[in-house]
């Protein structure tokens, strides 16, 4: 990779002066080191700017690869320019597994780690409970590792890229396992949301999907680790054939249903790997409420369901377990995501997300790190109690504020 210019979506122009890719550890201390304004990009999948910077970008695209797996420990350490698609297969060959993953494997596991990328399950957290020790390029050029356990730990790992540059990752490990997978079609809304916990507890991992039309709730996705033969449920019948997230779509690139056994890694996703192109056809958003206020929530998008047209794509409501991140949208109380596939245009995108975030307001929602939101800074920040501790922390390691963007200046330092 020579150059990088937009964000995955391509909506986001970067505006850096320059791109580096370094090829060795020790020339990216030295970029550092040399650098007044800094930022690093994984696999540019997020929806807003913080991947930018007015100074220049660094990628480690170029960095060698390098996946280690520690059966001893149960762990595998990882480089920074390791995606979720390179590393699953692997991890499988050798009898391995992660706990979890997102909806499509093609990010790299830092950015995804930190922006707490999740995928669904009640007793999953988000992906950056699996991050057991980081291996950080600070301000100053020198390499630091900090490890679960140390002071810092829970405000280093989500930390969006505002402490350093994450080198290496040692990433907790399970056994491998398989998953059955099963969509159910047309769940009557109030079913859902009277019977909302048993629902999202019925699987190892459960999804959502609707389009918010009508009075239901188009489609459950099912992620087993037993087989789960098709019954009625909750109001839903089991889906006939192959389905698409967005109802009415051909089952493009979608992972295997209608409970055929595969692996982790094919059936945790909802998209193959190689699935997804590489330039973005879509916007996204999404918005965590405490699991407590999830039904009262769904009320209050269905209320105002009309308005969310024409921008919606389809919506998916995931489960998220709590955590103890400093910068985590999953903090302190177990939670459910309302994710939100919108329209390229921005005006009416705009429109629905001011709908969206009024709707979920009385929820104290807390957007998602590397989505769309139009939420003004002060109430963004309002919702992280442990702000201060990373601020500290950022200014520590970063007296400058070499890796500090005008995102993390509006939304973590209220600049
Ligand atoms: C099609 C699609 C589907 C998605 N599905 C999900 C989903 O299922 N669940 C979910 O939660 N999110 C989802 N997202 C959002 C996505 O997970 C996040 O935007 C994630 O951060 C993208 O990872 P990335 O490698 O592209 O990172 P980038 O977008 O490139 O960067 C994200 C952040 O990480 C920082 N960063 C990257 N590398 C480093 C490093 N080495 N050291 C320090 N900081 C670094 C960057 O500075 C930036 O702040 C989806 C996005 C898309 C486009």
């Amino acid at each position: 990779m020579t150059t990088i210019s937009h964000n995955w979506a391509e909506h986001v122009a970067f505006g850096a002066s320059a791109v580096h890719f370094p090829t060795s550890v020790a020339e990216l201390q030295q970029i550092v080191r040399s650098a007044t304004k800094l930022r690093v990009v994984g696999a540019r999948h997020s929806f807003n700017a913080i991947a930018d910077t007015s100074g220049a970008l660094i990628s480690l695209h170029n960095l060698p690869r390098s996946i280690e797996i520690d059966a001893a420990s149960k762990t595998v350490r990882i480089d920074a320019g390791v995606t979720y698609a390179e590393l699953s297969p692997v991890l499988d060959a050798a009898g391995w597994a992660l706990f979890n993953l997102p909806s499509i494997p093609d990010f790299t596991v830092v950015g995804a780690v930190s922006t707490a990328t999740h995928g669904s399950g009640d007793g999953n957290r988000n992906l950056a409970s699996s991050v057991a020790a980081l291996e950080l390029v600070t301000a100053s050029g020198d390499l630091l590792t900090i490890r679960r356990g140390d002071a810092d730990f829970d405000g280093a790992v989500i930390a969006l890229g505002a402490l350093g540059v994450v080198t290496a990752l040692t990433l907790d490990l399970v056994p491998r396992f398989d998953i059955y997978q099963n969509v159910y079609h047309h769940l009557p809304f109030d079913t859902v949301v009277d019977n909302f916990d048993a629902l999202m507890g019925s699987a190892y991992s459960v999804s959502l999907f609707t389009h918010w039309q009508g009075d239901i709730v188009d489609q459950a996705w099912l992620k087993h680790r037993a087989p789960n033969p098709p019954a009625p449920f909750f109001g839903g019948r089991a889906a006939p054939g192959e389905s698409s997230p967005v109802w009415n779509k051909e089952p493009y690139g979608t992972t295997a249903q209608l409970g055929v056994p595969g692996t982790w890694y094919d059936r945790l996703p909802h998209a193959r790997i190689g699935a997804i192109p590489a330039v973005g056809y879509e916007f996204q958003s999404e918005y965590f409420v405490s699991r407590a206020n999830a039904p009262a929530a769904m009320r209050a998008l269905k209320a105002v369901q009309d308005k969310l047209h024409p921008a919606l794509v389809v919506s998916e409501v995931r489960s998220v377990a709590a955590d103890t991140g400093w910068l985590s949208t999953n903090a302190g109380a177990d939670s459910i995501g309302f994710h939100f596939s919108l329209e390229r245009d921005w005006t009416s995108v705009k429109a629905a997300l001011l709908v969206i975030e009024t709707a979920l307001a009385p929820f104290a929602p807390r957007p998602h790190w590397g989505k769309l939101f139009v939420m003004p800074a002060r109430e963004v920040m309002s919702r992280y109690p442990r702000l201060g501790d990373f601020h500290a922390l950022a200014t520590r390691l970063d007296p400058t504020g070499k890796f500090r963007n005008a995102f993390v200046d509006e939304f973590v330092f209220g600049a």
